[in-house]
C-alpha cells in the first residue's frame, strides 16, 4: 500500500513548522495590541449556516464545501471560511448584550474548501482573521485593515498593497445592479457558463470572474463608485481619511467585489506585488457586513473583518526572498561514554530543562565520536562528555562548542553556570 496525503492538503515538518510559528507568533502579539482575543468555534457546522450566510450565488457555496451527512442524518459542513461560524456564536452567547461594543475576535484554524489545487490555493489552509461586530464607525474599518497590514510588515514584507472599494449600501447595488444587467445582457454568449447564471442571480460577481478576467467589457463596466449615495459616499471618504491618519496608502479598485454576497460599504483586498508571486495575488481579502448577523438570527450588528490564509503569507515571503527570525538554538548536548554516565545524562539533562536550558542527548548507543558529530550536526552551543572520570570527580568540561573553550564545573554547579552563560550570550545579541 501506498498512501499519500491528500490531494490539495500537505504535511508541514519540522523545518517549516517552525515558520508557521513564528507567523503564529506576531499574529498573536499584534491582536494582543489590537484588542482582538482569539474564539475558536467548531470545525464543522451546519450545513445551512454557510448556506445561508455566505450566500448561494458564490463559488464557496455552490462547488467549494466538504459536506456530508453525519449518523444522525444531519447535513453538515467543514468550514470553508471563519466569519460565518464566529457570527453564529455571537448570536448564540448574545454577545450583541454585552456593554462594550463592538465585540472584537480573531481566530485561527484550517479551513476546507474543494478546489482545484494549485500555487497558493489548497484544500486545507489555515485562515487568520478577525471580526469586529456592533458598530459602523469607519474608524474601525481602519483599524481591522491596518491590523491585517501590520502583520505583513511584521513579518517582513515589503511589496504589498491594499485596494479598496465602497460597495455602497442596498440602494446603491440595486442602482448598479441594474446597469450591470444593461451593460453585460448583450453581450453575455460570449461570457462562460457561470457568468451566464450570474446575470441575473448576482451580476456583481461577474466583475470577480476569474475566467473572463480580459473581456473588454470589464474595463468598461459601470463602477460602483459611480453609484454611491451620499451616505456611503461620506462613509467610504472617513475610511480613506483614517487611512491617511494611520498613514497606509491605497488603491481604490471601483471593479473590486468580494467572493461573499454579504458585503456591503467597505471592501478591501491586500495583494502581493512581489515578482516571483504566481498569478494568485490576493495575500487578504476583508469587508463590511451589514446584515449579516440579522441573516443569523441576531439584531441588527453591523460588522467588519477579514480573512487571510498562512499559507499565502509564506508564499509571498518566499517569493521576496525574504526569511523569518527564527530562534531555535539547541543550548547543550550531553555525551555519555557508558551505562553509568547516561544514568547521570538523563539526570542533568532534565534539571538542565527545568531552568530553560534546552538539552538533547543520545538515546541510540552510539560511540563518543557519533554523539559529538550528532551535537555538530545539532549545533548545540556547548557539549559535556561524561565519561568514568567525570564522575569520579563529579566535574565535567563544559566545551563551548562556536569557540572551543573549555571550562571546568562541578555539577552541583553545572545549571547554574550554564544560566548564567546564557543569560551573558542574550545580553550580548
Ligand atoms: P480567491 O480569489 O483567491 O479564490 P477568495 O475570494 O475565495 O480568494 P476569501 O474567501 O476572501 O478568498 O478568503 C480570504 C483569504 O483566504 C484569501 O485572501 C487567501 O489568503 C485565503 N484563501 C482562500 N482560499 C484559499 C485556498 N484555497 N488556499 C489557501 N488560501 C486561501
Ligand atoms: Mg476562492
Amino acid at each position: 500500500m501506498n498512501f499519500k496525503v491528500p490531494r490539495g492538503t500537505q504535511d508541514l515538518l519540522p523545518g517549516v513548522t517552525e515558520k508557521w510559528q513564528k507567523v503564529e507568533e506576531i499574529i498573536r502579539e499584534l491582536c494582543h495590541l489590537y484588542r482582538y482575543p482569539e474564539i475558536r468555534t467548531p470545525i464543522f457546522e451546519s450545513t445551512e449556516l454557510y448556506t445561508r450566510s455566505v450566500g448561494d450565488t458564490t463559488d464557496i457555496v455552490q462547488k467549494e464545501m466538504y459536506t456530508f451527512k453525519d449518523r444522525g442524518d444531519r447535513s453538515l459542513t467543514l468550514r470553508p471560511e471563519g466569519t460565518a461560524g464566529v457570527v453564529r456564536s455571537y448570536v448564540e452567547h448574545k454577545m450583541f448584550g454585552q456593554p462594550d461594543q463592538p465585540i472584537k475576535l480573531s481566530y485561527l484554524g484550517p479551513m476546507f474548501r474543494y478546489e482545484r489545487q494549485q500555487a497558493g490555493r489548497y484544500r486545507q489552509f489555515v485562515q487568520f482573521g478577525v471580526e469586529a461586530i456592533g458598530s459602523k464607525d469607519p474608524a474601525i474599518d481602519a483599524e481591522v485593515i491596518s491590523l491585517a497590514m501590520n502583520i505583513y510588515s511584521k513579518v517582513g514584507l515589503q511589496d504589498v498593497k491594499l485596494v479598496i472599494n465602497s460597495l455602497g449600501d442596498q440602494e446603491v447595488r440595486a442602482n448598479h445592479r441594474e446597469a450591470l444587467v444593461n451593460h453585460f445582457k448583450p453581450h453575455i454568449d460570449e461570457f462562460c457558463q457561470d457568468c451566464q447564471s450570474r446575470l441575473e442571480k448576482n451580476p456583481l460577481r461577474i466583475l470577480d470572474c476569474k475566467v473572463d478576467h480580459d473581456h473588454p467589457l470589464m474595463a468598461t463596466a459601470p463602477a460602483l463608485t459611480d453609484y454611491l449615495n451620499e451616505e456611503s459616499a461620506n462613509y467610504f471618504d472617513k475610511v480613506k481619511q483614517y487611512l491617511d491618519v494611520l498613514g497606509i496608502s491605497y488603491e481604490v479598485d471601483p471593479n473590486l467585489v468580494r467572493g461573499l454576497d454579504y458585503y456591503n460599504h467597505t471592501a478591501f483586498e491586500i495583494m502581493s506585488t512581489s515578482k516571483g508571486f504566481g498569478s494568485i495575488t490576493t495575500l487578504c481579502g476583508g469587508g463590511r457586513y451589514n446584515g449579516l448577523v440579522e441573516e443569523i438570527g441576531g439584531p441588527e450588528s453591523p460588522g467588519i473583518g477579514f480573512g487571510m490564509s498562512i499559507e499565502r503569507l509564506l508564499l509571498a515571503l518566499e517569493a521576496e526572498g525574504k526569511e523569518l527570525n527564527i530562534e531555535d538554538q539547541l543550548d547543550m548536548y550531553i555525551v555519555a561514554m557508558d551505562e553509568d554516565a547516561k544514568l547521570k545524562a538523563v539526570e542533568l539533562a532534565s534539571s538542565f530543562r527545568a531552568k530553560g536550558i534546552s538539552t538533547e542527548l543520545d538515546y541510540t548507543d552510539r560511540k563518543m565520536k557519533a554523539q559529538m558529530k550528532s551535537a555538530d550536526r545539532k549545533q548545540a552551543t556547548w557539549v559535556i562528555v561524561l565519561g568514568e572520570t567525570e564522575l569520579a570527580e563529579q566535574q565535567v568540561a563544559v566545551k563551548h562548542m562556536a569557540t572551543g573553550d573549555q571550562e571546568k564545573v562541578p555539577f552541583f554547579d553545572l545549571v547554574e553556570y550554564l544560566t548564567k552563560q546564557k543569560q551573558k550570550q542574550m545580553e550580548e545579541k
